[in-house]
């Protein structure tokens, strides 16, 4: 097993710089997601780790040793890539079929997630037996429905448990990666945006990018103007809506802000309990939890409950923030005010 190590790293293909310089260190034994939406760079710095792609400049090493011109058979890796292909045995088939064949499942649902699970226990299996230094994924599991993409993200991160190998995991999945990873490294348009444990950028999100994309439903976000007198810090948004902010925070006076709120830090309180009101548009029950939709500001927002509630169409209730865990940012820049 190895560590990994990505050193100002970037690609152009012809004229169009794809990726601008990455520095990411994936320690021995570790499980780092790489996450970010569709054609940020996720592939093609795997595929330069595992040297598929030519790099335009930097350096990657693994286990301390500089592969930027090695071949990919001496790299020591094992890649598994989305789109698989793969002929299960008869006899692992059926055994695989048996527990859905208890179940009564239909003959169609058993097929495909016989055929799927296969296919991914198969080339892990491939990969795995081979012993490599390090792992490297990209999206293996974005064919599966959802249930069977569950179980194999379990199935994953228990094997990576038990093997220890350096792992690198591709995905635009935010779920997936906060589920899977040690660490995340967040990528936008061929920039890392921020490195960290799961928690970290749920709890401390660098800017509004991070803010957006990590955490579901997605946090939040509305326009103001900061204020702050007598040891009061607030936002003013559109139509009079005050917003309560934490006294620590920086940022100046007047200063153009947005205010990030995650849908499962509100509650709902009486009038005069310093809510905000908030128009409801939509309310869906899950089971577990209510999600209501809602008009905060002339801003569509969204609030999760533990309690069930069956607030009508164009009801006025009010949210009170949880203050500790509201957000602000720099409206000019989306940075995070500390
Ligand atoms: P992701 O895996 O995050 O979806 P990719 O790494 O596949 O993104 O692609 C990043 C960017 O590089 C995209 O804009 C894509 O169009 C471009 N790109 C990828 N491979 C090539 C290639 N072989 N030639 C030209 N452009 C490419
Ligand atoms: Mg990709």
């Amino acid at each position: 097993m190895a560590s990994v190590e990505i050193r100002g790293v970037k690609k152009s293909f012809g004229a169009v710089d794809v990726i601008h310089g990455i520095d990411v260190t994936i320690a021995d034994e570790e499980f780092v997601v790489l996450v970010g939406p569709s054609g940020c760079g996720k592939s093609t710095l795997l595929r330069m780790v595992a040297g598929l792609e030519q790099i335009t400049g930097g350096q990657i090493s693994i286990g301390g040793r500089i592969v930027n011109n090695l071949p990919p058979k001496d790299r020591d890796i094992a890649m598994v890539f989305q789109n698989y292909a793969l002929y299960p045995h008869m006899t692992v088939r059926d055994n695989m079929a048996f527990s859905l064949k208890l179940r009564k499942a239909d003959n169609a649902t058993i097929e495909s997630r016989v055929k799927h699970s296969a296919e991914i226990l198969g080339l892990m299996g491939r990969a795995i037996v081979r012993d490599p230094q390090v792992f490297l994924f990209d999206e293996p599991l974005s064919n599966l429905d959802a249930k069977l993409r569950v179980q194999m993200r379990v199935e994953i991160k228990a094997l990576h448990q038990r093997l220890r190998t350096t792992s690198v995991y591709v995905t635009h999945d935010q779920v997936e990666a906060m589920t899977m990873a040690d660490r995340i490294v967040v990528m936008h348009d061929g920039r890392v945006e921020q490195i960290g444990t799961p928690l970290d950028l749920y709890d401390n999100p660098a800017n509004l990018f991070v803010a957006g994309f990590i955490g579901s439903p997605a946090m939040n976000f509305i326009k103001g103007k900061l204020h702050r007198a007598g040891g009061a810090v607030w936002v003013d948004a559109k139509d009079g809506v005050r917003l309560p902010a934490e006294q620590g925070v920086a940022g100046s006076e007047g200063q153009d802000v947005v205010y990030g709120v995650r849908p499962e830090h509100m509650s709902v309180v009486g009038a005069g309990n310093g809510g905000v009101p908030a128009t409801v548009t939509v309310v869906e029950p899950t089971g577990a939890d209510t999600y209501v939709y809602a008009q905060i500001a002339g801003e569509q927002v969204c609030a999760v409950f533990d309690e069930r509630y069956d607030f009508a169409p164009d009801q006025v209730i009010h949210l009170l923030p949880k203050l500790a865990v509201t957000h602000l940012f720099d409206a000019a820049t989306g940075n995070k005010l500390n």
